[in-house]
C-alpha cells in the first residue's frame, strides 16, 4: 500500500511537514476561490508530486482531501459520521467539514448540468473600453458559450454600439504579457510601489469625502423638517448627494483593491501569474494599466488581437 500524502507511517501517526505545508496551502487556496484544477496545476507546478511521483490532477488532490484522516477524523463505519481518531491530523476537523460542503466541491450534486462553469472575467469592472463609442465593455458569454468582452448596448441608462466583441482569453493573455513585460524592466517595482503610495493617499481622501456627503445628507433633512426647505428642493438635492455616494463608495473599493496587492517577494513574476489568485492579478492590472480600448476586428474569426487592442499605462506617481 502506497504511503498516504502527508504522512510518514502507514498508522497516521506521524506527519510530514513539508507535505503537511503543501496540504495547508492546497486549502488555503481553495478557500480563497481557486479551483481543484488550479490547486492541482499549482502543487505540479511547484514541483510536488504525490507519493507514488505522480502529478497532482484534479481528481487526486480530490481524492486526498475526501480522506477524514487528513483532519484527524474518521467516518464510522455503521452511521457515516465523522469522530475524532485522536491522530496527527494536516487540517482541523473544521476546514475538512467546509471542504465538504463547499459550493461547487467536484463530485456534488450539481442542479444544473448542463451550465456551464463560471467564468472569472479579469478585466472587468470598466478597464475595457469599446474604441468606437467609448462605452465601458463587461465580460458575457457568446451564442456558443465562448467568454468574452462586449460593448454594452446598455450600462448605467448609457448606451454603447454594442459592436465590438473580443474573446476573453486572448485579450487576457495579452494583457498579462504586456503587465508582466511591463514589471520585468528595471525599476517598475519601485515605480508601483510609488503609484500605489498615491492610491493610498487617495483612498484616504475619498473615505473623507464619503464622511462629508453623509453629514451633509443628514444636516438636509432638518431644515425640511422645519419647513425651511421645499420638497422639490429636498428631493433633489438628497438625490444629487446619493448619487455622489455611490460613485465615491465605488471608487473606494477600486482603490483598495489595489492598495491591497503583495508587491515585495515576487520571485518568479511569470510562474507566480499563473497560479495566483484571481483578486491579486486583477488588483496588478489596475495598478499599471489605466484603460484598454478595443477595435472591431476586421473580419470575422480574425484573432489578430494585438491591432486591435490598445493599452494605456498609469503614470507612475500620477495616479
Ligand atoms: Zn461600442
Amino acid at each position: 500500500m502506497p504511503r498516504f500524502y502527508g504522512f510518514d507511517n502507514q498508522a497516521l501517526t506521524r506527519v510530514r511537514a513539508e507535505e503537511r505545508q503543501v496540504v495547508r496551502e492546497a486549502v488555503g487556496r481553495i478557500r480563497a476561490g481557486q479551483s481543484q484544477a488550479e490547486v492541482a496545476a499549482w502543487m505540479t507546478a511547484e514541483g510536488h508530486r504525490g507519493t507514488m511521483g505522480g502529478e497532482w490532477t484534479s481528481m487526486t488532490l480530490g481524492r486526498l482531501l475526501d480522506n477524514p484522516a487528513i483532519a484527524g477524523l474518521e467516518r464510522d463505519p455503521e452511521t457515516n459520521e465523522l469522530r475524532e481518531t485522536g491522530r496527527e491530523a494536516l487540517i482541523t476537523p473544521d476546514e475538512f467539514r467546509w471542504l465538504q460542503q463547499r459550493p461547487g466541491r467536484p463530485g456534488s450534486v450539481r442542479s444544473d448540468q448542463d451550465r456551464a462553469p463560471d467564468y472569472e472575467y479579469l478585466l472587468a469592472g470598466g478597464l475595457v473600453e469599446c474604441e468606437l463609442c467609448g462605452q465601458r465593455m463587461a465580460g458575457a458569454r457568446t451564442g456558443a458559450g465562448t467568454p468574452s468582452y462586449r460593448c454594452q448596448t446598455n450600462f448605467e441608462g448609457r448606451g454603447g454600439c454594442g459592436k465590438v466583441r473580443i474573446n476573453a482569453s486572448l485579450l487576457e493573455d495579452f494583457v498579462a504579457e504586456h503587465v508582466l513585460g511591463e514589471l520585468l524592466r528595471p525599476g517598475a517595482i519601485v515605480a508601483l510601489e510609488a503609484a500605489r503610495a498615491s492610491m493610498s493617499v487617495d483612498a484616504d481622501q475619498v473615505c473623507t469625502r464619503i464622511a462629508e456627503l453623509e453629514k451633509s445628507r443628514t444636516e438636509l433633512a432638518e431644515p425640511y423638517a422645519k419647513g425651511e426647505l421645499a420638497r422639490s428642493t429636498f428631493v433633489a438635492t438628497d438625490r444629487a448627494i446619493g448619487q455622489s455616494l455611490k460613485e465615491n463608495r465605488a471608487r473606494l473599493r477600486f482603490l483598495e483593491q489595489v492598495v491591497e496587492v503583495p508587491l515585495g517577494g515576487v520571485e518568479d513574476l511569470a510562474r507566480w501569474w499563473k497560479h495566483a489568485p484571481h483578486r491579486s492579478k486583477r488588483a496588478l492590472v489596475v495598478l499599471l494599466v489605466g484603460k484598454i480600448q478595443v477595435r472591431a476586428a476586421r473580419a470575422r474569426g480574425v484573432r489578430d488581437v494585438a491591432h486591435r487592442v490598445t493599452l494605456t499605462w498609469r503614470t507612475p506617481g500620477a495616479a
